[in-house]
């Protein structure tokens, strides 16, 4: 149904970033952790039609850097309780697609203004669920307001969508309308902003969910809901399963599964992309699949560039969140006059990054989780035998057996090493030297991804090289790789890194959409608002 109600939202804003160095805002965070240590430990129940359900099975969510705490115990959904999910969105879904857009926008703005409440209990959440610093956990949260906020909009521009052309003889009409039941499948690894970011834009446009969370950050999709419960949320628009790939796969081979908006690794992503063309029984449409996977993403250091700005670009970029985003830097090409001073002035800025708990704030924090660690050091050894090591190569030991690794670079590395072609989802650089800028733009589009990229260098005849030839979905130049920006910096990549589906962009709520055109020939019936004067 159309609204008629007249937008009165501002104009979107990104979420400012907390400054952590303000005696109050410490102050905030910490009491805030004391808030959320006094609820850690409570059982959580599957949401399904609003109602709360448990099962014969649960499972653990635990702290990385302490994974004795116990941050959330949740029951396991089976088949059966996904397809009782499935149903429940099914039947959501004949109301929630002709509530207004503008109503279901208001439901977002209600939501994000509930979180803006919540801020610091929120970064406490995250902080302890899957050990984000508190910078990192503000902006998670921060890009979670944002997301709420921008798709709210974003839904009342595409209500507010014309006919291009009004056909002689004919009135025509052109809008968009949802697409049914989706299965939300997030990554761990923003918690909050990519498990809420595909949510709402599922939500907002008209379709009803399935949210399968990350089985290492089931808690915090379980408050998320709550809050949108509190915000106004009709029962059944979203419903809650956790679990891990079991449930996954029974979501994404659903009949009546009309989309899967997963963000994850390649592998996943790939199977799900194949599951879901394979047409079930019963099953009365082609499945639509917004993918987000895994990078290998590549900083350019330019012989001309600003070396300072350069080696802090590539450490943040590299170790921020102990390298566990799917923009990471992890291998940065390095032009040969500047090579050994590059390597020497990273050793010296990496060396200085301070590892702790990230409830103390400190720079860099443990992995996920033990195969992690594991797979982290794996990769450390290969390491040993494709470059020299510069610093780090080690796990770390910590008060509370946290999952601690040494934030690595290895230098000298060949652009076709296993260290610079494959994800490693962890605190290593591979460092790569490059004899020319043709050599080192072939090195940057040498691998199956196309995520993020960087070049540091201050002539414009380079950057407008890059511009045309670095194939990646998100380019950046002189600045970090990370730390994409609702609205100015659409997120998503090119090759095996996904389907390009760039959240936070003007086009993705139509991923979630699909368009109607219709044609009435004029002089049969009277237009239905002369009808209603
Ligand atoms: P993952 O692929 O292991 O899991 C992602 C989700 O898929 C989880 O909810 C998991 O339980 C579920 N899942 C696992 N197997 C499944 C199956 N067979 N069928 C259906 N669902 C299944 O990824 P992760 O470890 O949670 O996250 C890290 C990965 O995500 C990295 O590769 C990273 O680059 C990528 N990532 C990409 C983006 C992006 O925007 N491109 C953003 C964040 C993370």
């Amino acid at each position: 149904m159309r609204s008629s109600t007249p937008s009165n939202l501002s104009a979107f804003h990104n979420e400012p970033f907390t400054d952590f160095s303000s005696m109050e805002n410490k102050r905030a965070m910490h009491e805030a952790l004391d808030r959320v240590r006094i609820e850690l430990g409570h059982t959580y129940d599957l949401i399904i039609a609003g109602s709360d359900l448990q099962t014969a099975t649960t499972f653990n969510s635990v702290n990385p850097a302490n994974p004795s705490e116990i941050i959330g115990i949740h029951y396991v959904a089976s088949a059966k309780e996904a397809n009782a999910a499935v149903d429940a969105a099914q039947s959501a879904f004949a109301a929630w697609r002709k509530t207004p857009f503008a109503e279901r926008s208001a439901l977002l703005v209600r939501a994000a203004e509930l979180i803006r409440q919540r801020h610091f209990d929120l970064c406490a959440w995250l902080t302890l669920e899957v050990g984000k610093n508190w910078a990192e956990a503000d902006a998670d949260v921060g890009e979670t307001i944002d997301f709420l906020e921008f798709y709210a909009r974003e839904a009342l521009r595409l209500d507010a969508a014309t006919t291009p052309i009004q056909y002689p003889g004919e009135r025509n009409l052109f809008h968009y309308v949802p697409l049914g039941v989706g299965a939300v499948i997030p990554p761990w690894n923003f918690p909050l902003a990519i498990m809420a970011g595909m949510t709402a834009a599922s939500i907002v446009s008209g379709n009803t969910v399935v949210l399968k969370p990350s089985p290492d950050a089931p808690t915090i999709a379980a408050r998320f809901l709550a809050l949108m419960e509190e915000a106004g949320l009709p029962d059944g628009v979203i419903n809650l399963v956790q679990g891990g790939p079991e449930v996954g796969r029974t979501l994404v081979e659903h009949p009546q599964v009309r989309f899967i908006a997963f963000t994850g690794s390649k592998k996943v992503g790939l199977e799900i992309h194949e599951r879901a063309a394979r047409t079930q029984p019963r099953q009365h449409f082609i499945k639509r699949t917004i993918l987000e996977l895994g990078g290998k993403d590549t900083i350019i250091v330019d012989a001309d560039c600003d070396l300072d700005a350069a080696v802090d670009g590539v450490t943040a970029s590299a170790f921020g969140f102990n390298g566990q985003k799917c923009s990471a830097c992890s291998r940065v090409i390095v032009e040969s006059p500047i090579y050994d001073i590059f390597c020497d002035r990273l050793k010296e800025r990496v060396e200085a990054l301070s590892i702790g708990t990230p409830a103390e704030n400190f720079q860099t924090g443990p992995v996920i989780n033990e195969v992690a660690k594991k797979r982290v050091l794996d990769y450390i050894a290969i390491g040993k035998s494709e470059g020299r090591l510069l610093t780090g190569g080690s796990a770390v030991e910590m008060p509370g057996n946290g999952y601690y690794i040494a934030p690595t670079v290895f230098i000298d590395v060949a652009p076709t090493a296993k260290l610079a072609q494959e994800e490693i989802f962890g605190p290593i650089l591979a460092v790569i030297r490059s004899g020319n800028f043709d050599e080192a733009l072939a090195i940057a589009n040498n691998t199956e991804y196309g995520l993020t990229g960087a070049l540091y260098s201050n002539s414009r005849k380079k950057l407008d090289r890059a511009r045309d030839e670095f194939h990646v979905g998100n380019l950046y130049f002189n600045r970090k790789c990370t730390g994409a920006m609702v609205g100015a910096h659409p997120f998503g990549g090119f090759n095996l890194s996904g389907t390009d589906s760039k959240a936070g962009g003007p086009d993705y709520l139509t991923l979630f959409t699909q368009a109607k055109s219709i044609a009435e020939k004029r002089g049969y019936a009277s237009d239905s608002r002369e009808e209603q004067q």
